[in-house]
């Protein structure tokens, strides 16, 4: 199994690509469609899309969706409480099956109600969507529908996961040092506090740059 990302040139979100026996791609982006289009049969060949998921149903992460399902005719999922954002989507499961591994579906809602992230336990790998990003960063808790007791919870029972790979929503993968990034954005949150501010966000940020560069 390999993981490929693709990123969005104007919201900077990132789509992912699990290449594996039964392909999934995670997330659409916003303005990918031609690329997506033909990015992902130049790296599956014959083999088939199976589905795509969504880790929230944010705009620069759901745009497209439509279209590219009936593109590559496949299902395309998200979590019930995101439904709204997408409602031609069905609804996500508990398991996310790629045939030769195998993601556990975690609601991890804060940013978003229906926020999940993906989580591979053998391999140790977790698709966090806009939940974390590296460098100590998290999601912002201040979007309609947002909820920071819920981003904290999230954030808290995603640091109880071993992780070594972090393919987060927005910003670089992480393939070193992941439990120190992943306890940053716990830090932030705890800094920061319940009301979003942009200065103090970004101070904790700047902060926290030095021992965790990119
Ligand atoms: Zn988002």
């Amino acid at each position: 199994m390999k993981i490929h990302r693709l990123n969005d040139p104007i919201y900077t979100s990132n789509v992912y690509l699990i290449e594996a026996e039964r392909p999934v791609l995670v997330d659409t982006g916003g303005t990918l469609k031609d690329q997506i289009q033909s990015w992902v049969p130049q790296i599956l060949g014959k083999r088939k899309l199976s589905q795509i998921v969504f880790t929230h149903g944010h705009l620069d992460h759901i745009q497209e969706a439509e279209e590219l399902a009936k593109l590559f005719e496949v299902p395309f999922f998200i979590h019930k409480d995101d439904l709204e954002n997408l409602p031609a989507a069905a609804v996500l499961s508990t398991i996310l099956d790629c045939g030769d591994a195998q993601f556990e579906v975690i609601h991890t809602p804060g940013h978003s109600p229906g926020g999940v992230s993906f989580y591979e336990r053998v391999k140790k790998i977790l698709i966090c969507g806009d939940t974390i990003f590296p460098g100590g960063r998290v999601g912002r808790w201040d979007l309609p529908g947002s909820n920071y007791a819920d981003l904290l919870n999230s954030v808290t029972r995603l640091n109880q996961l071993q992780v070594s790979e972090l393919y987060p929503g927005h910003y670089p993968p992480l393939t070193t040092r992941v439990r120190t990034h992943l306890m940053a954005s716990l830090d932030t949150l705890y800094v920061v506090g319940a009301l979003f501010d942009d200065a103090k966000y970004d101070a904790r940020i700047e902060a926290q740059a030095a021992k965790l560069t990119l």
